[in-house]
């Protein structure tokens, strides 16, 4: 990658284009010549498709059998700094530059010049005959000065039928015209006040402000319960942006993406910001993506892949929830977007203000070690009521080993069916049962590759192993004594659970969230709307229902094994409980109920259980800190998942195994290899998928091993494979 340069017409320059192939292309510059950055149109065989030109061609080719670049499009060029950002993406996530750039220009019709729409600004003289639609209409126009508007936008802004504007025209108050269809969005005003900040909440803006107005890169972690005023502050840190002119984006979690939190920012700064999102219609996505470039747009509201839209001048990421897990790409290049978004940041010098009640332990180990300011917003804004958080001794139930669900814990749920409210039996644990032992010689069926028990899965009637995903059948035999007919299930999953409630509760309605049952991210979504609206009554779930879902009719949470976590069998298993414990906590005391959380323990002295329960967080990071330094794993060692896939499971297991025998480049950095093995979703889409997992230091140098190990290997055109830079599902 070189700075950018100009090209002459006829020179050889390297292009860039979003076609598998995994190298630039050499062309002829056009007539005009061509700078590093342009977008461009190029032939390749019979089409024509988009490129961008990357630099100085290789010249490994004969210059007058190169072909000329067909066409310099009429869209800002990518900046330097664009540039480097996707090739560091590229390098840190082991992806193709070709899919970087088609993650980077994920909007229609840059090839086709945009046509013509109409647009409508103030004219002079009044109506003929003056009408509150019409003196609101006129209002609008006057209040934004020159600026003009889509009918639909004015209609809108003025509250009136699109009728009444069109009846304008002809009078001259208003004037139509023709204009390019990709328009400026109106202008944000930071000068207009913001809601008064009590005390603690203006100490905190001051110093997002100053982070903000130095122009330089930093990240801070602003932590605060939900409702204490984090949007508040950070809506502060963006005015400070736009009043220096530069560009702010405001990541949230796609769920998160709603009509509310448009209204508050236009409350805030008079307009509405440029928004990006798979609910966003095509046309508007190459109107953000083209205004962004051109500085049309100065706050984008949006999901993870709006980090890779073209800013002109970006001066703050604020990620809103930064623990979520949906930002974290799982489909296509695998990227977290919280830690791509601190990178782009620090090649614009641009401030990052990571938002969360419930912070990962990635970031506060950054904040521990000096990396990240950390901020913290301590009691929430108005009154509001903490739910109720209390211990269940399990040391004193008398339940038989095949039960799961205390009297007190079950006495609570029976009242909340009496007064129609719903409750949440949480258990982070898939399948049937966690561990499978022998009664006749105590021997518990583990994974050969992992210090991991294997779970039973009697949905697809096999053994699974959480950590690296092997599987096997269930044997008849003990694998250690050879008595048949003698293996047992051991402890719950949520299968087991679901039994034992049904039994208990045979006329309660009752749904299970767990994301082995679901074919589908749909499919799941509309069970969550379900829940939220309907008469369920028992919710079993999995870490799924910590993603942001709002049941406004759970006023209780029973926490099936809080000790669970502090096994530590799934890596985040326990930061998981004690983060979805915390945000339920938040969601509970948002509702006119109030709620209760019931944590099911056999430790309640506990450090991690007396941290949950006293809300001491600090001491449950410590503690979760020191697991994870002694197991090397994140954010302390590093992780990297293989997932192999292809319709003929031979083929794909010849590959993974071909690839397990020459892990030499891995060996070498010291890295470990696991697997290959049947991913735990072992077919998504008719193709089967085989996992490999790497675990090493934290300093190693993983990407670099990793593209040699694989290079290694020429892939069979049916087989894909991904690489998964510290992965966080293990699906
Ligand atoms: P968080 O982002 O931490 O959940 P919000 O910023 O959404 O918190 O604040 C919660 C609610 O309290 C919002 O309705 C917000 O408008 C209101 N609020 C917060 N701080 C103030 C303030 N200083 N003055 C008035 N309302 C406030
Ligand atoms: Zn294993």
């Amino acid at each position: 990658m070189s700075e950018t340069q100009f090209f002459p017409e006829g020179s050889l320059v390297a292009v860039l284009t979003c076609e598998p192939i995994d190298r630039s292309l050499d062309y002829k510059a056009p007539e005009g010549g061509v700078e590093t950055g342009a977008f461009v149109a190029v032939p390749l065989g019979p089409r024509k498709v988009l490129g961008c030109v990357w630099g100085a061609g290789r010249g490994a080719f004969d210059l007058s059998k190169a072909r000329a670049i067909s066409e310099v499009l009429d869209v800002a060029p990518m900046r330097e700094e664009m540039r480097v950002f996707l090739e560091r993406v590229a390098a840190y996530t082991v992806t193709p530059m070709s899919s970087m750039l088609r993650l980077a220009t994920r909007a229609p019709g840059l090839m086709t010049p945009p046509s013509k729409r109409k647009i409508y600004r103030r004219g002079e003289g009044r109506p003929t005959r003056e009408t509150e639609a019409r003196g609101r209409v006129i209002e609008v126009l006057e209040e934004y000065g020159g600026l003009a508007f889509t009918l639909k936008e004015l209609a809108e802004q003025a509250g009136v039928g699109t009728s009444v504007v069109k009846g304008l025209v002809p009078m001259g108050v208003v004037r139509e015209e023709e204009a390019p269809r990709d328009l400026p969005y109106p202008r944000l005003d930071p000068t207009r006040a913001g809601k008064e900040l009590t005390d603690a909440q203006a100490q905190v803006s001051t110093t997002l402000r100053e982070a903000v107005a130095a122009e330089a890169y930093s990240t801070t972690l602003l932590k605060g319960v939900t409702g204490s005023g984090k949007t508040e502050v950070y809506l502060e840190a963006v005015a400070e942006c736009l009043a220096k002119g530069r560009q702010a984006l405001v990541l949230l979690p796609e769920i998160a993406l709603t009509a509310e939190f448009l209204t508050r920012v236009e409350q805030r700064f008079g307009a509405k910001p440029a928004e990006w999102h798979s609910g966003v219609t095509m046309t508007e996505r190459r109107r953000v993506w083209k205004m962004v470039g051109e500085g049309g747009a100065q706050m984008v509201i949006g999901a993870r892949s709006a980090l890779y839209l073209p800013f002109q001048n970006l001066g703050l990421i604020v990620v809103d929830e930064e623990h979520d897990q949906s930002y974290k790409q799982e489909d296509g290049v695998l990227y977290s977007a919280r830690d791509m978004a601190v990178m782009r940041a620090s090649l614009c010098s641009a401030a990052v203000i990571l938002a969360s009640a419930t912070p990962s332990l990635e970031t506060w180990a950054n904040v521990e070690a000096g990396k990240y300011r950390r901020l913290d917003l301590e009691s929430r804004f108005g009154p509001a009521v903490m739910p109720d958080m209390h211990a269940l001794d399990m040391r004193e139930e008398r339940l038989p080993a095949t039960r799961f669900i205390s009297e007190g814990l079950a006495k609570a749920v029976e009242k909340r069916i009496e007064r129609g409210e719903q409750s949440l039996l949480f258990l982070n644990r898939r399948g049937y049962a966690p561990v499978t032992i022998c009664r006749a010689c105590g021997y518990q069926i583990a994974c050969d590759h992992c210090d991991a028990r294997m779970v039973e899965h009697r949905f697809l009637k096999r053994l699974m192993c959480h950590q690296c995903g092997e599987t096997k059948p269930m044997p008849d035999a003990c694998p250690s004594c050879q008595v048949e007919g003698r293996l047992a299930p051991v402890g719950p999953g949520v299968e087991r659970l679901a039994e034992e409630v049904r039994e208990r509760f045979p006329e309660a309605k009752l749904a299970v969230l767990s994301s082995d049952l679901f074919g589908s991210a749909r499919a799941l979504k509309e069970a969550i709307n379900e829940i939220a609206q309907g008469d369920t009554e028992i919710v079993i779930g999995t870490q799924l229902v910590a993603k942001g879902h709002n049941f406004p009719n759970l006023t209780l949470v029973g926490v099936i094994d809080a000790d669970l976590g502090l096994q530590g069998s799934d890596l985040r298993a326990a930061e998981r409980t004690f983060q979805l414990m915390r945000q339920v906590a938040g969601r509970a005391g948002r509702a006119e109920k109030k709620g209760t959380a019931l944590l099911q323990t056999y430790q309640p002295e506990h450090p991690v259980i007396r941290a949950i329960l006293s809300g001491d967080e600090e001491g449950f990071w410590r503690a979760e800190a020191a697991e994870r330094k002694a197991a090397g794993v994140p954010p302390y060692g590093r992780m990297a998942g293989i997932i192999l896939s292809g319709p003929d499971l031979a083929q794909v297991m010849d590959v993974a195994n071909a690839l397990a025998r020459r892990k030499a480049p891995l060996t070498q950095i010291g890295a470990q290899l696991f697997g290959p093995a049947p991913a735990p979703i072992a077919r998504v889409r008719g193709r089967h998928r085989v996992r490999l997992l790497i675990k090493a230091e934290k300093t190693a140098p993983l990407q670099g091993a990793i593209s040699a190990w694989v290079g290694q290997i020429k892939l069979p055109g049916a087989v894909r494979l991904q690489i998964d830079i510290d992965p966080q599902s293990f699906w």
